[in-house]
């Protein structure tokens, strides 16, 4: 998808002021901001900017987790009986936008308290509830996800990494790549096929797995960004208690859809971090008084033109879930697909505008890091199909 949409930049700008305020009108956003301008604090604001976790800023970020959670707004949308707020999307909108708004960082735990957390609120055991939610929502264990191995990825259902479960519990061998946090991690929610005989998507399970049982070995991956973002996980001769299981035996297809699916507000803050770093590098651009051809403000009008659309494609959705209607299922992948063309426009201009300033700054991790916004949580192919199948009724 281009990013080059048909909408004048003050047309976007009426219609981005109107969202703004229809956002953090609810009165959940307006305590938030309240509480953030008297808790944060440049250091963690700092912690933050860095994007993915590093041993430098990981005590910084989890010591805030825990006052964030403590106040209640680490994670709006859970269940009150979990830590949460029982908050609807309109909520959680408004609260990540009040978020974004000060650069306040979220809980550690991305990808556990967004997908994880669901998946075992809807399929888990009560200990298993009960053990692992709080730890994770304080940020006090860390969670990664093993889906995607050397030859699984887009086609999650052809994994290979084996658990055979014996009087024991079960025996895992395999290997798994790409995990999100997997260095720091204390557990992982991983996808493991329990009976080779089955059909595809029939013979895999989801167990829950500590990081620290002895035949674990973590490779941290470092990208072309110089961060180790993510790390291979190799498994040898791994037993786990089959209390470990998560769902039902070879019921782990659904357990990951369920992962796969949760949060509806996931995809909707997309638009916020690019705002975010839009905004960033125009008072950078300023600051350092950069000639701005017009050549680079219609990128730029562009760009901002793009994170007005998808900001509109938030509101449409939540009209929509407002009136009590289902979001439309390609939604979520149009709005995957115009974040990750804007992420790579946005980098792109940064690093041509601000020259070797950009080389030494924050847009050069931007930059290095934007071509995996492509593949993350689905690649563009994927996404492209879901919109062709789902969202335009074509053939497959
Ligand atoms: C920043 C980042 C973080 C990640 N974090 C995690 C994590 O925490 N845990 C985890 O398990 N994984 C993670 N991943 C892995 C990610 O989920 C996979 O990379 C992704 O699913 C694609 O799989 P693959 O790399 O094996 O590519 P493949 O699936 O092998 O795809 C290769 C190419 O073929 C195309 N293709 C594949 N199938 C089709 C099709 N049916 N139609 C058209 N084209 C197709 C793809 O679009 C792609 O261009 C992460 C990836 C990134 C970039």
């Amino acid at each position: 998808m281009e990013t080059d949409q048909s909408v004048s930049p003050e047309t976007a700008d009426l219609a981005l002021e109107e969202t703004a305020e229809r956002e953090l009108s609810t009165g959940l956003g307006r305590a938030l901001r309240t509480w953030l301008a008297e808790n944060i604090t440049p250091e963690i604001v700092e912690a933050g900017r860095a994007g993915a976790i590093t041993p430098d800023t990981l005590e910084t970020l989890r010591r805030w987790n825990r006052q964030l959670d403590d106040a209640g707004w680490a994670a709006v949308a859970w269940p009150a009986e979990f830590g949460g707020r029982d908050a609807g999307v309109p909520d959680q909108l408004a609260c990540l936008e009040a978020m974004a708004e000060q650069e306040a960082p979220g809980p550690i735990n991305v990808i556990g308290v967004a997908n994880i957390a669901p998946a075992v609120m809807a399929v888990g055991r009560s200990d298993q509830k009960e053990r692992f939610l709080r730890p994770m929502l304080r940020g006090d264990e860390i969670w990664c996800q093993g889906m995607s191995e050397p030859d699984a990825g887009s086609d999650l259902a052809s994994l290979s990494t084996r658990a055979e479960l014996g009087d024991g519990g079960f025996v895992i061998n395999g290997q798994k790549t790409w995990n999100s946090l997997g260095q720091y991690a204390d557990w992982c929610q991983l996808y493991v096929r329990t009976d080779p005989d089955l059909p595809r998507h029939k013979g895999i399970s989801c167990l829950l797995v500590d990081m620290h049982t002895p035949g674990i070995e973590v490779r941290p991956l470092r990208t072309m960004s110089g961060d180790s973002v993510f790390s291979e996980l190799f498994f040898t001769d791994v037993h786990v208690p089959e209390a470990a299981l998560l769902g039902p035996l070879n019921g782990g297809w659904r357990v990951a859809m369920t992962t796969l699916s949760f949060e509806r507000a996931g995809v909707a803050r997309l638009h916020l971090g690019l705002a975010a770093r839009f905004d960033e590098l125009v008072d950078q651009a300023k600051t350092a008084g950069v000639a701005c051809s017009p050549v680079v403000r219609d990128r730029l009008a562009r760009v901002y033109s793009a994170i007005s659309c998808m900001r509109w494609m938030t509101s449409r959705e939540l009209e929509v879930v407002g009136a009590g209607g289902q979001p439309s299922p390609a939604m979520g992948s149009l709005t995957k697909l115009l974040w990750a063309s804007t992420s790579q426009t946005l980098a792109d201009i940064g690093m041509s505008l601000l020259g070797s300033g950009g080389l030494a700054g924050p847009w050069s991790g931007s930059f290095a890091a934007a071509p995996g916004t492509s593949i993350a949580g689905g690649t563009r192919e994927i996404n492209r199909n879901i919109v062709a199948e789902h969202g335009l009724g074509l053939p497959r």
